[in-house]
């Protein structure tokens, strides 16, 4: 079972292989594995103290960046993963991000954005379009607010994080893509074009 896993200069956290979103161009549908996984299909999810045993096992000075990403939405996992960023807090200095589909506090029913003080440097949310029609139809929700949902998180966590990006895939029209960044400059976060499979 692939807990940790590295991609580049970043070692990337695999808690959860559920997600609450069935996007057209999830990763998931194509693949099994990324980097260095074979596969990130979880026979069960690991508990907390089994991510941190995993990630002690490795030299974390050695990546540039720690982030909770894997084959679903990690904000299910939420309160365990904030356990280990705690951990890993204690022994180094390297920037910790989460990659996020946005939709936290529809998922706990309560507003989980201030949990990420001081424990994320950066929270990358897929914005994924420029309207609610085509996101529901691009992504499928099961959420019938989650377009708004993930905006307003979008905006909520700059209060509570110093780094927060907005982004899409680049195999969506190039229309979108400038539409997109028109979203993202009202909230006011960075944008970011992703290449489609990083
Ligand atoms: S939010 Fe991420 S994990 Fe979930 S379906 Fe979309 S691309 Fe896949």
């Amino acid at each position: 079972m692939t807990i940790t896993y590295s991609y580049g200069k970043n070692l990337y956290v695999n808690t959860t292989n559920r997600c609450d979103m069935h996007c057209d161009f999830c990763l998931r549908q194509s693949g099994d594995g990324v980097g260095e996984a074979d596969s990130l299909w979880l026979e069960r999810e690991p508990t907390r103290e089994e991510i941190w045993e995993d990630l002690q096992k490795r030299d974390l000075n050695a990546f540039s960046e720690l982030v909770f990403c894997g084959y679903g939405e990690p904000t299910y996992r939420l309160h365990d993963i904030l356990w280990v960023c705690d951990r890993v807090r204690e022994i180094s200095s390297i920037p910790i991000r989460m990659d996020t589909n946005g939709h936290g506090n529809l998922i706990w029913g309560e507003d989980v954005a201030p949990l990420f003080r001081g424990r994320f440097d950066t929270v990358s949310i897929s914005l994924n379009a420029q309207d609610r029609e085509t996101y529901d139809r691009r992504c499928e929700p099961d959420y019938e607010n989650g377009y708004e949902a993930m905006l307003s998180f979008a905006k909520e966590i700059q209060t509570y994080v110093p780094h927060v990006v907005l982004s899409v895939v680049d195999c969506i029209p190039a229309e979108e893509i400038e539409a997109c960044r028109k979203v993202c400059e009202d909230i006011g976060a960075e944008y970011r074009v992703r290449v489609f499979g990083s």
